[in-house]
């Protein structure tokens, strides 16, 4: 059993700002025993309590870590393809890539990159898109696995309207699955999403597997995407002769372990539906901006009951900073007539525990007792203008809002999963 006592400025969303809760933000200090929080308080009770542990002292801001419902491990290293609307980017930049990841090496290499650059990013629990190859795939759960990311993955399947090379079939994407979760599914702080690629890219068939597969063990996930693009919305709706949401709910994939990234063009019986089956919508702003999907309606969201998360969708997106997302986020509600008016304390709970939940992670996206010490010291290098901001800022929700405004991953100090360190500046640059 081994004791930590982590104590700084701890800023969270225990309560949901959209439902009137508020951030909380004091000095604390966190008695954490084998990555856990045991207890919270002042250092002074802490170290009475426990006089022999050793004490880290964390500097800045130090918030939950964050979580990313929507990113695309094979697609990091074609950030940045602006100019194209979705389907168009889909067969120009992502999908060339995506086939790359059938060499398993070529896969290994872009693993590390990828679970080591959402640790710096400060992104400490994820729900990600695996790749097209179950050997990819696997290399992707072993990089987490090595570097301590909390993770939600499977393997991606579609069997129509993709490149041929990233085709399957029914058969075998549910063979391939099978093999994956026995491997992976509950293996430490890694779990299985069954991840049909979308509706367009899939037969009937294919996702009545995907259904079948979920039958295989307890509390597996289901991710995908929906209503992102008008022109991809019309060709789901011409092959399914239904919603895209509707898609999904015949072929029983959508739940309380269903997340579905953007929704950007819901219709209302959509929403009633995502909401009446307890499935979470993952908003990806800054790829929603990029291709030009749209302007993410919130408040209809809100209105529906449908849970939210926030999601990086790198490589739609264009990076895998959830500050980022947060700031877009805001953005795009500031540009809707009918936007939502949000807050700092409104960005971090999305970034934060709105994420867990997302993912049935009631232990992680705050600071209390009982939570898993998943945490980032926000510390931006002195002499930079965020360090000159937060110096000055004239309390927590102000330093806060700064923080989302500009933060990147160079501001982010020092990472922890499970109370083990993930990630420090440092070392990365060393
Ligand atoms: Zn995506």
């Amino acid at each position: 059993m081994t004791t930590t006592i982590f104590h700084g400025l701890l800023v969270d969303t225990p309560t949901d700002p959209f439902t009137g809760g508020t951030l909380r933000a004091e000095q604390a200090a966190l008695t954490v025993t084998d990555g856990v929080i045991r207890a919270r308080g002042t250092l002074a009770e802490a170290r009475n309590a426990l006089p022999d542990a050793p004490v880290v002292a964390l500097a800045g801001v130090v918030l939950p870590g964050l979580v990313d419902t929507h990113v695309h491990f094979p697609q990091l290293r074609i950030i940045g393809g602006l100019g194209l609307p979705l389907l168009d980017w889909l067969e120009r930049c992502a999908l060339p890539e995506e086939a790359r990841m059938a060499d398993p090496g070529y896969a290994a290499r872009v693993a590390g990159e990828f679970t080591s650059g959402l640790l710096a990013a400060g992104t400490t629990t994820a729900l990600v898109f695996g790749a097209h190859y179950a050997s990819a795939t696997d290399a992707l759960f072993r990089a987490a696995e090595a570097t301590g990311l909390r993770m939600t993955a499977g393997l991606v399947v579609g069997d129509r309207h993709l490149r041929p090379d990233l085709h399957t079939t029914p058969e075998r994407a549910a063979i391939d699955s099978a093999e994956l979760i026995s491997r992976w599914h509950g293996r430490g702080s890694l779990r299985y999403a069954v991840t049909p690629r979308f509706a367009l890219s899939a037969t009937e068939e294919l996702l009545r597997s995907c259904a079948e597969v979920l039958a295989l063990a307890p509390d597996l996930f289901v991710t995908s995407h929906v209503n992102e693009n008008p022109a991809e919305v019309a060709a789901v709706e011409e092959l399914f002769g239904t919603s895209y949401t509707e898609a999904y709910h015949r072929a029983g994939l959508l739940g309380g372990h269903t997340v579905l990234a953007h929704n950007v063009h819901a219709g209302d019986a959509e929403l009633a539906l995502l909401a009446e089956t307890g499935t979470a919508v993952s908003h990806c702003p800054s790829s929603n901006s990029s291709l030009g999907s749209g302007l993410f309606p919130m408040r209809r969201h809100l209105e529906a009951g449908v849970r939210l998360a926030l999601g990086s969708d790198v490589g739609g997106g264009t990076g895998l900073s959830l500050f980022k997302e947060g700031l877009q986020a805001y953005f795009h509600q500031q540009l809707r007539p009918d936007g939502v008016p949000l807050t700092a304390a409104h960005l971090l709970h999305l970034a934060t525990r709105a994420g867990a939940a997302a993912l049935d992670l009631p232990g992680v996206g705050h600071l209390g007792v009982g939570a898993s010490f998943d945490a980032i010291e926000v510390d931006p290098p002195a002499g930079t203008t965020l360090a000159a901001v937060l110096a000055h800022a004239p309390g927590p929700d102000e330093a806060l809002a700064a923080i989302f405004a500009g933060g990147t991953s160079a501001d982010i100090s020092r990472v922890w999963t499970s109370g083990v360190s993930a990630h420090t500046r440092a070392s990365q640059a060393a």
